[in-house]
Protein backbone atom coordinates (compact mmCIF):
# COMPACT_ATOMS: atom_id res chain seq x y z
CA UNK A 1 0.00 0.00 0.00
CA UNK A 2 2.74 2.16 0.85
CA UNK A 3 6.57 1.86 -0.40
CA UNK A 4 9.45 3.98 0.24
CA UNK A 5 12.88 3.19 -0.95
CA UNK A 6 16.34 4.54 -0.46
CA UNK A 7 14.62 8.06 0.62
CA UNK A 8 17.35 10.93 1.51
CA UNK A 9 16.76 14.79 2.23
CA UNK A 10 19.32 16.85 3.70
CA UNK A 11 19.01 20.38 4.94
CA UNK A 12 21.59 23.16 4.69
CA UNK A 13 23.82 19.44 4.13
CA UNK A 14 22.65 18.13 7.87
CA UNK A 15 21.07 14.61 6.86
CA UNK A 16 17.28 14.52 8.39
CA UNK A 17 16.93 11.58 6.12
CA UNK A 18 19.07 8.66 5.48
CA UNK A 19 17.76 6.11 2.96
CA UNK A 20 15.24 5.28 4.83
CA UNK A 21 13.19 2.12 2.88
CA UNK A 22 9.85 0.95 4.04
CA UNK A 23 6.52 -0.75 3.20
CA UNK A 24 3.10 -0.52 4.92
CA UNK A 25 0.21 -2.64 4.04
CA UNK A 26 -3.31 -1.46 3.90
CA UNK A 27 -4.99 -0.88 7.76
CA UNK A 28 -1.60 -1.10 8.92
CA UNK A 29 -1.13 1.10 12.06
CA UNK A 30 2.63 2.66 12.53
CA UNK A 31 3.79 4.42 15.34
CA UNK A 32 7.21 6.26 14.78
CA UNK A 33 9.28 6.78 17.77
CA UNK A 34 12.72 8.24 18.66
CA UNK A 35 14.58 11.09 19.95
CA UNK A 36 14.01 14.92 19.04
CA UNK A 37 15.60 15.44 15.62
CA UNK A 38 16.00 11.78 14.75
CA UNK A 39 13.96 12.99 11.36
CA UNK A 40 10.30 11.54 12.60
CA UNK A 41 8.43 14.62 11.77
CA UNK A 42 10.92 14.82 8.17
CA UNK A 43 9.54 11.31 7.30
CA UNK A 44 5.81 11.99 7.85
CA UNK A 45 5.93 15.12 5.95
CA UNK A 46 7.69 13.42 2.84
CA UNK A 47 4.97 11.10 2.76
CA UNK A 48 2.86 13.99 1.20
CA UNK A 49 5.62 16.21 0.06
CA UNK A 50 5.05 18.56 2.06
CA UNK A 51 8.72 18.08 2.72
CA UNK A 52 10.43 17.45 -0.64
CA UNK A 53 13.04 14.88 -0.50
CA UNK A 54 16.08 14.69 -2.16
CA UNK A 55 16.22 11.72 -3.69
CA UNK A 56 14.28 8.07 -3.26
CA UNK A 57 11.05 6.98 -4.68
CA UNK A 58 7.72 6.53 -2.93
CA UNK A 59 4.64 4.71 -3.93
CA UNK A 60 0.84 5.72 -2.24
CA UNK A 61 -1.75 3.39 -3.87
CA UNK A 62 -0.88 3.19 -7.17
CA UNK A 63 0.93 6.17 -7.50
CA UNK A 64 4.34 6.46 -7.32
CA UNK A 65 7.13 9.57 -7.95
CA UNK A 66 10.76 9.83 -8.16
CA UNK A 67 11.63 12.54 -6.05
CA UNK A 68 14.64 13.72 -8.81
CA UNK A 69 11.83 13.76 -11.50
CA UNK A 70 8.82 15.55 -9.61
CA UNK A 71 6.28 17.39 -11.26
CA UNK A 72 3.78 20.20 -9.66
CA UNK A 73 0.65 17.38 -11.06
CA UNK A 74 2.20 14.77 -9.29
CA UNK A 75 2.70 16.34 -6.12
CA UNK A 76 -0.82 17.54 -6.39
CA UNK A 77 -2.40 13.73 -7.26
CA UNK A 78 0.33 12.66 -4.66
CA UNK A 79 -1.22 14.77 -1.42
CA UNK A 80 -4.98 13.71 -2.48
CA UNK A 81 -3.59 10.33 -1.09
CA UNK A 82 -3.21 11.43 1.75
CA UNK A 83 -4.41 13.82 5.08
CA UNK A 84 -2.20 14.64 8.04
CA UNK A 85 -3.32 15.83 11.52
CA UNK A 86 -0.65 18.64 13.23
CA UNK A 87 0.49 18.82 16.54
CA UNK A 88 -0.90 22.87 16.49
CA UNK A 89 -4.50 21.25 14.58
CA UNK A 90 -4.10 23.66 11.86
CA UNK A 91 -7.61 25.03 11.71
CA UNK A 92 -8.86 27.70 10.13
CA UNK A 93 -9.54 30.44 12.87
CA UNK A 94 -12.81 32.32 10.98
CA UNK A 95 -14.69 29.14 10.32
CA UNK A 96 -16.66 27.23 11.79
CA UNK A 97 -15.88 23.29 12.98
CA UNK A 98 -18.22 22.26 10.62
CA UNK A 99 -17.15 25.12 7.93
CA UNK A 100 -13.30 23.63 8.39
CA UNK A 101 -14.52 20.40 7.09
CA UNK A 102 -17.08 21.64 4.50
CA UNK A 103 -14.34 23.95 2.81
CA UNK A 104 -12.46 21.08 2.12
CA UNK A 105 -15.03 18.79 0.07
CA UNK A 106 -16.13 21.64 -1.71
CA UNK A 107 -12.99 22.93 -2.74
CA UNK A 108 -10.93 19.31 -3.12
CA UNK A 109 -13.56 17.38 -3.74
CA UNK A 110 -16.36 19.25 -5.55
CA UNK A 111 -19.11 17.95 -3.08
CA UNK A 112 -22.35 20.56 -3.72
CA UNK A 113 -22.96 22.65 0.00
CA UNK A 114 -25.74 20.61 1.31
CA UNK A 115 -22.97 17.47 0.10
CA UNK A 116 -20.80 18.87 2.31
CA UNK A 117 -22.42 19.94 5.09
CA UNK A 118 -24.58 16.13 5.57
CA UNK A 119 -20.81 14.52 5.21
CA UNK A 120 -19.62 16.89 8.02
CA UNK A 121 -22.08 16.56 10.19
CA UNK A 122 -21.58 12.72 9.99
CA UNK A 123 -17.78 13.38 10.53
CA UNK A 124 -18.76 15.55 13.65
CA UNK A 125 -20.99 12.82 14.97
CA UNK A 126 -18.25 10.83 14.64
CA UNK A 127 -15.71 12.56 17.17
CA UNK A 128 -17.81 13.19 19.44
CA UNK A 129 -18.69 17.02 17.96
CA UNK A 130 -21.92 17.21 16.21
CA UNK A 131 -22.97 19.82 18.81
CA UNK A 132 -20.08 22.07 18.08
CA UNK A 133 -20.51 22.70 14.75
CA UNK A 134 -21.12 26.14 14.68
CA UNK A 135 -18.35 26.97 17.06
CA UNK A 136 -14.85 28.48 16.05
CA UNK A 137 -11.60 26.87 16.89
CA UNK A 138 -10.73 29.46 19.56
CA UNK A 139 -14.12 28.40 21.66
CA UNK A 140 -13.09 24.99 21.44
CA UNK A 141 -10.96 23.33 23.63
CA UNK A 142 -7.39 21.97 22.50
CA UNK A 143 -8.96 18.09 22.82
CA UNK A 144 -12.04 19.41 20.78
CA UNK A 145 -10.11 21.63 18.08
CA UNK A 146 -7.96 18.09 17.41
CA UNK A 147 -10.99 16.15 17.27
CA UNK A 148 -11.81 18.56 14.28
CA UNK A 149 -8.51 18.47 12.61
CA UNK A 150 -8.98 14.61 12.76
CA UNK A 151 -12.99 14.60 11.38
CA UNK A 152 -11.13 17.18 8.23
CA UNK A 153 -8.48 14.11 7.80
CA UNK A 154 -11.11 11.82 7.45
CA UNK A 155 -13.36 13.91 5.50
CA UNK A 156 -11.54 13.33 1.96
CA UNK A 157 -11.27 9.80 2.17
CA UNK A 158 -7.50 9.20 2.30
CA UNK A 159 -5.70 6.56 1.69
CA UNK A 160 -3.11 7.34 4.97
CA UNK A 161 -3.68 9.37 7.71
CA UNK A 162 -0.76 11.18 8.73
CA UNK A 163 -0.38 12.17 12.68
CA UNK A 164 2.25 14.41 13.62
CA UNK A 165 2.47 14.61 17.50
CA UNK A 166 -1.16 14.57 17.46
CA UNK A 167 -1.52 14.80 21.44
CA UNK A 168 1.69 16.84 22.15
CA UNK A 169 0.38 20.31 22.64
CA UNK A 170 -2.77 19.25 24.78
CA UNK A 171 -2.81 18.16 28.62
CA UNK A 172 -3.11 14.55 29.87
CA UNK A 173 -6.83 14.70 30.25
CA UNK A 174 -7.32 15.91 26.83
CA UNK A 175 -4.51 13.69 25.37
CA UNK A 176 -6.84 10.61 26.38
CA UNK A 177 -9.51 11.60 24.73
CA UNK A 178 -8.05 11.96 21.19
CA UNK A 179 -5.47 9.19 21.69
CA UNK A 180 -8.95 6.98 22.48
CA UNK A 181 -10.47 8.09 18.96
CA UNK A 182 -7.34 7.55 17.53
CA UNK A 183 -7.58 3.93 18.65
CA UNK A 184 -10.92 3.48 17.57
CA UNK A 185 -10.16 4.55 14.15
CA UNK A 186 -7.51 2.12 14.10
CA UNK A 187 -10.42 -0.55 15.04
CA UNK A 188 -12.09 0.81 11.90
CA UNK A 189 -9.15 -0.60 9.52
CA UNK A 190 -7.89 2.88 8.54
CA UNK A 191 -4.27 3.27 7.23
CA UNK A 192 -2.59 5.75 9.91
CA UNK A 193 1.46 6.65 10.34
CA UNK A 194 1.57 8.18 14.04
CA UNK A 195 4.59 10.41 15.32
CA UNK A 196 4.17 10.09 18.42
CA UNK A 197 6.00 9.89 22.44
CA UNK A 198 3.32 8.38 24.16
CA UNK A 199 4.95 4.58 24.16
CA UNK A 200 1.49 2.80 26.09
CA UNK A 201 -0.11 4.10 23.02
CA UNK A 202 2.42 3.15 20.83
CA UNK A 203 2.68 -0.34 22.44
CA UNK A 204 -0.87 -1.11 22.91
CA UNK A 205 -2.39 0.44 19.37
CA UNK A 206 0.17 0.07 16.98
CA UNK A 207 0.40 -3.33 14.33
CA UNK A 208 4.32 -2.06 14.02
CA UNK A 209 6.52 0.70 15.39
CA UNK A 210 9.66 2.40 13.76
CA UNK A 211 12.31 3.24 15.84
CA UNK A 212 14.11 6.18 14.48
CA UNK A 213 18.06 7.62 15.28
CA UNK A 214 19.83 10.05 13.40
CA UNK A 215 18.04 10.16 10.19
CA UNK A 216 17.15 5.89 10.05
CA UNK A 217 14.94 3.50 10.67
CA UNK A 218 17.20 1.62 12.97
CA UNK A 219 14.57 -0.71 14.56
CA UNK A 220 10.73 -1.94 13.31
CA UNK A 221 8.95 -4.49 14.34
CA UNK A 222 5.55 -5.82 16.25
CA UNK A 223 5.53 -3.61 19.90
CA UNK A 224 6.12 -7.07 21.76
CA UNK A 225 9.48 -6.62 19.82
CA UNK A 226 10.33 -3.20 20.35
CA UNK A 227 9.09 -3.24 23.97
CA UNK A 228 11.27 -6.00 25.19
CA UNK A 229 10.98 -6.76 29.26
CA UNK A 230 13.93 -5.88 30.79
P1 LIG B 1 11.85 14.90 14.83
O1 LIG B 1 10.49 14.99 14.24
O2 LIG B 1 12.32 13.50 15.04
O3 LIG B 1 12.02 15.73 16.05
P2 LIG B 1 12.60 16.43 12.53
O4 LIG B 1 12.22 15.60 11.35
O5 LIG B 1 11.70 17.54 12.93
O6 LIG B 1 12.88 15.47 13.76
O7 LIG B 1 14.04 17.03 12.28
C1 LIG B 1 15.15 16.26 11.86
C2 LIG B 1 16.33 17.17 11.67
O8 LIG B 1 16.12 18.00 10.54
C3 LIG B 1 16.54 18.11 12.86
O9 LIG B 1 17.94 18.29 13.01
C4 LIG B 1 15.88 19.39 12.41
O10 LIG B 1 16.45 20.52 13.01
C5 LIG B 1 16.13 19.37 10.91
N1 LIG B 1 15.07 20.07 10.17
C6 LIG B 1 13.76 19.68 10.10
N2 LIG B 1 13.07 20.52 9.31
C7 LIG B 1 13.94 21.46 8.90
C8 LIG B 1 13.86 22.60 8.06
N3 LIG B 1 12.70 22.97 7.47
N4 LIG B 1 14.96 23.32 7.84
C9 LIG B 1 16.14 22.97 8.39
N5 LIG B 1 16.30 21.91 9.18
C10 LIG B 1 15.23 21.16 9.45
P1 LIG C 1 7.56 19.32 15.02
O1 LIG C 1 7.04 19.70 16.37
O2 LIG C 1 6.51 18.89 14.06
O3 LIG C 1 8.76 18.40 15.05
P2 LIG C 1 9.32 21.51 14.76
O4 LIG C 1 8.99 22.40 15.89
O5 LIG C 1 10.51 20.61 14.80
O6 LIG C 1 8.03 20.67 14.38
O7 LIG C 1 9.43 22.36 13.44
C1 LIG C 1 8.42 23.23 13.04
C2 LIG C 1 8.74 23.70 11.64
O8 LIG C 1 10.08 24.23 11.57
C3 LIG C 1 8.69 22.58 10.60
O9 LIG C 1 8.13 23.10 9.40
C4 LIG C 1 10.12 22.18 10.39
O10 LIG C 1 10.33 21.67 9.08
C5 LIG C 1 10.85 23.49 10.62
N1 LIG C 1 12.17 23.27 11.20
C6 LIG C 1 12.52 22.36 12.13
N2 LIG C 1 13.80 22.42 12.44
C7 LIG C 1 14.31 23.44 11.68
C8 LIG C 1 15.59 24.02 11.53
N3 LIG C 1 16.65 23.57 12.20
N4 LIG C 1 15.72 25.06 10.69
C9 LIG C 1 14.67 25.50 10.00
N5 LIG C 1 13.43 25.00 10.08
C10 LIG C 1 13.26 23.98 10.91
Amino acid sequence: MINVSGLNKSFNHFPALLDVNFSIKRSEVISVIGPSGSGKSTLLRSLNLLVKPDSGSLKIGDQQITAESLTYRQIADFRRQTSMVFQHYNLFRNKTALENITEILICARKFTKKEARERGMELLTQVGLSHKADAYPATLSGGQQQRVGIARALSVEPQVILFDEPTSSLDPEMRREVLNLIASLAERSLTMMIVTHEMSFARDVSDRIFFMEQGKIIEQGKPSQIFTAS
